[in-house]
């Protein structure tokens, strides 16, 4: 027989292991965390009704040494002790990865505990940018929406949308994802269907339609109403071919990944460039004002941007029930 019974018990890490403490939780890989029961039911409602409610007593729910009474719960030691260190005045518990945020997530929907879901929510919304895929389907999952709508635009900037964390969405909720990219790439591409938003027209790449004057070159497609740009003024221009093509470029882009960055992308810009170059009479043009092409795709991009912006994002709640939340830049 052991000569002190707490050595029957493993006990967790400081500041879990001492004598301070009138509950004990055991987690499913028998780690025993001394805890104090005003904390606990504090933080978590799901608690403090668990320890008003008599518990039954049977030789396993009580610590031999001190009679104090052991809880056994579902969760590893791991999520224990986030638990516990989010609930207690000192240092939040640190979090990485989808799976501390997704234990984090579970804890806070059993126990019903606001800050563990504040430290998740805190934690997804930093790795949005890297892992947009994969913060939406954690945030789905939890019903978070608007961090999920957060997530949902910057899956925009990706050319793929597999995550190892799939797995959390529904096939339904994965429609809406792939359905809300693809209405966010017709909004982009409807930012061509008409021309008001051009602020400028250099004539290094436009011609004013109504003046008569012969073309400086054969860069310019004849006048028809396919190619007639209207500005906001309602002064029709034309526009070069290579100007032309670069606009059919960036559409086709903006189908899979539909960002205002796609068309100010400097890889497509020289090689518009390059093609203007081509014809003397465009280089002369473009030469005398180089940055004519980079500020209108600037202006572009913001354009593209403002169009998708207004997409919303659709959810799934209670397997049924669908929101739309304003999609967030
Ligand atoms: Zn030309």
């Amino acid at each position: 027989m052991l000569s002190d019974p707490r050595e029957a018990l493993q006990y967790a890490d400081a500041p879990f292991d001492g004598s301070d403490g009138d509950i004990i939780l055991r987690s499913s890989d028998k780690v025993h965390f001394v805890a104090f029961k005003n904390i606990l039911s504090i933080a978590s409602p799901m608690f403090c009704g668990m320890f008003t409610l008599p518990q039954g007593v049977t030789p396993d729910s009580i610590e031999p040494s001190s009679r104090r009474q052991i809880v056994q719960l579902s969760e590893d030691a791991r999520a224990i002790d986030i638990m516990l260190r989010a609930c207690y005045p000192k240092r939040r518990p640190k979090i990485t990865g989808m799976e501390d945020a997704r234990i984090v997530l579970e804890l806070s929907r059993k126990y019903q505990m606001e800050v563990l879901q504040e430290i998740a929510e805190d934690m997804l919304t930093a790795i949005i940018p890297s892992n947009p895929v994969s913060v939406y389907a954690l945030a789905s999952h939890y019903d978070l929406t608007d961090l999920a709508a957060r997530a949902a635009t910057f899956t925009n900037f990706l050319e793929s949308l597999y995550s190892d964390d799939l797995h959390l969405l529904d096939g339904k909720q994965f429609y809406l994802l792939v359905h809300y990219r693809q209405r966010c790439s017709e909004a982009a591409i409807s930012t061509t269907a008409n021309w008001t938003w051009i602020t400028t027209f250099p004539t290094a790449m436009f011609q004013q339609a109504a003046m008569q004057l012969p073309s400086p070159c054969n860069c310019f497609p004849a006048d028809s109403s396919r190619t007639k740009i209207i500005s906001r003024a309602g002064t029709a221009y034309r526009a070069t071919h290579w100007w032309w093509r670069y606009i059919e470029q960036t559409k086709g882009a903006l189908k899979d990944m539909p960002s205002g960055h796609v068309v100010s992308d400097p890889t497509f810009l020289k090689a518009t460039l390059d093609e203007a170059r081509a014809c003397c009479n465009c280089k002369t043009r473009m030469d005398g004002n180089q940055d004519a092409l980079r500020n209108f795709a600037q202006v572009f991009a913001e354009e593209v941007d403002k169009a998708v912006v207004q997409v919303s994002v659709k959810f799934l709640l209670n397997g049924h029930f669908v929101v739309t939340v304003a999609s967030l830049s």
